[in-house]
């Protein structure tokens, strides 16, 4: 391994800046190591150090500006903002499958050893918008797992010439809070099979530090339980050492019609603050007219038509609108959704559809 930064404890010439500012990520040679002297962020030292104030020495070769960057912004908490299940609408076989590969084996690792442990990772992919980030913060609510989620095309755009050692660290600081889940989204971007033109050395670095690192994941593994889940909405473009690594590959489809009356339902049924007229005929003529939605535009669509009675009360008296209240506003009815759809498309085209229904029938897993 490259080493890459100075030893605990040694001076550095040419540190700049305190560690509390904020260094952008490609400004290297400002950084300093983690295990150097000084004080340490307040996020790192709340949630990397040990009881004696020092951070595990897993970590204390790492820049520990990149430590604090992995804190504040791809580290989501314990239990992954509790994601349950049942938030995920429709998904059945998906979640299915995902509970009995991942969940059990994470949460009983004595039993799925051998011909019964758990893969390495796993593969999400399908359209964007219709549950794969739900379903890796449900899988580490589900384990009491440390949830982190990073998208792979920043580390090429955000974190220029950096991603690699970022990569190395964000593996390093989910080994010391296992069990952790990394949750890579648009990871095409990094291990697609295509060169492309001029290919930077950096970006063939990134590309094989991550492989590096997801060999090294192992979700059953007794004192550092880290699961991989990557998401792609392009994953006929995956090398195939990244296949080999991911070697189960869900399809996560468009929301069926069940799952849309239950997206509706949730946003706008008894218990939401929205009233709603919306009689069982009429959600059935919207779930209908939604065919094609994915989960992120019923939300969109859901939220456009809570607009509609708002428009309409002040339309009748913007002199009032500072004191407007719920009550003040009629209930939402199917014209409300009738003018929402007319924003609100369909985000996915049906041809990307029989591109994913291919590549499932050639690589998905069965159910
Ligand atoms: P992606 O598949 O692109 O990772 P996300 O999981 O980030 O999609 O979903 C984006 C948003 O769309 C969610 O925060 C949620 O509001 C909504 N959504 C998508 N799919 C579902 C689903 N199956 N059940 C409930 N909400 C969903």
């Amino acid at each position: 391994r490259q080493g890459l930064s100075r030893s605990r404890g040694a001076k550095r010439p040419d540190a700049q800046g305190g560690r509390g500012g904020f260094v952008p990520p490609f400004v290297s040679k400002a950084m300093s190591a983690a295990g150097a002297e000084g004080e340490l962020p307040t996020k790192v030292q709340e949630l990397l150090a040990g009881p004696d104030g020092e951070l595990p020495e897993a970590l204390q070769q790492l820049d520990v500006q990149i430590l604090e960057m992995i804190c504040s912004e791809i580290l989501e908490g314990h239990a992954g903002s509790a994601v349950a299940w049942d938030d995920i609408a429709g998904q059945q076989q998906a979640k299915r499958l995902v509970q009995e590969l991942i969940v059990w084996p994470m949460l009983n690792p004595h039993l799925f050893k051998g011909a019964r442990a758990p893969p390495k990772g796993l593969l999400l992919f399908g359209p964007p918008g219709t549950g794969k980030t739900l379903i890796g913060k449900a899988i580490a609510a589900n384990i009491k797992a440390t949830f982190f989620a990073i998208s792979a095309s920043s580390l090429t755009s955000k974190w220029i010439g950096e991603g690699e050692k970022m990569v190395r660290a964000l593996f390093a600081v989910a080994g010391v809070l296992q069990p952790s889940v990394i949750f890579i989204d648009e990871i095409d971007s990094v291990l697609s099979a295509r060169k492309s033109e001029g290919e930077h050395e950096a970006t063939r670095r990134l590309k094989t530090e991550i492989l590096i690192q997801m060999d090294g994941c192992d979700p059953s593994a007794a004192d550092r339980r880290v699961l991989l889940v990557g998401a792609t909405n392009r994953p006929e473009e995956l090398d195939e050492a990244a296949r080999r690594r991911m070697p189960k590959q869900l399809y996560i489809p468009l929301p069926c019609a069940d799952a849309r009356r239950s997206m509706i339902e949730r946003q706008i049924g008894p218990g939401s603050s929205v009233p709603s007229a919306l009689s069982d005929a009429d959600l059935s003529k919207i779930v209908d007219k939604t065919k094609g939605y994915s989960g992120s535009d019923m939300r969109a669509l859901v939220q456009e038509a809570c607009q509609g009675p708002v428009r309409d009360a002040v339309a009748l008296h913007a002199e009032k609108l500072a004191t407007l209240s719920e009550a003040d506003l009629r209930p939402l009815n199917i014209r409300d959704f009738q003018m929402a759809a007319r924003a609100q498309r369909a985000s996915v085209q049906p041809s990307e559809i029989q591109r994913y229904e291919e590549y499932d029938a050639r690589h998905g897993a069965r159910y």
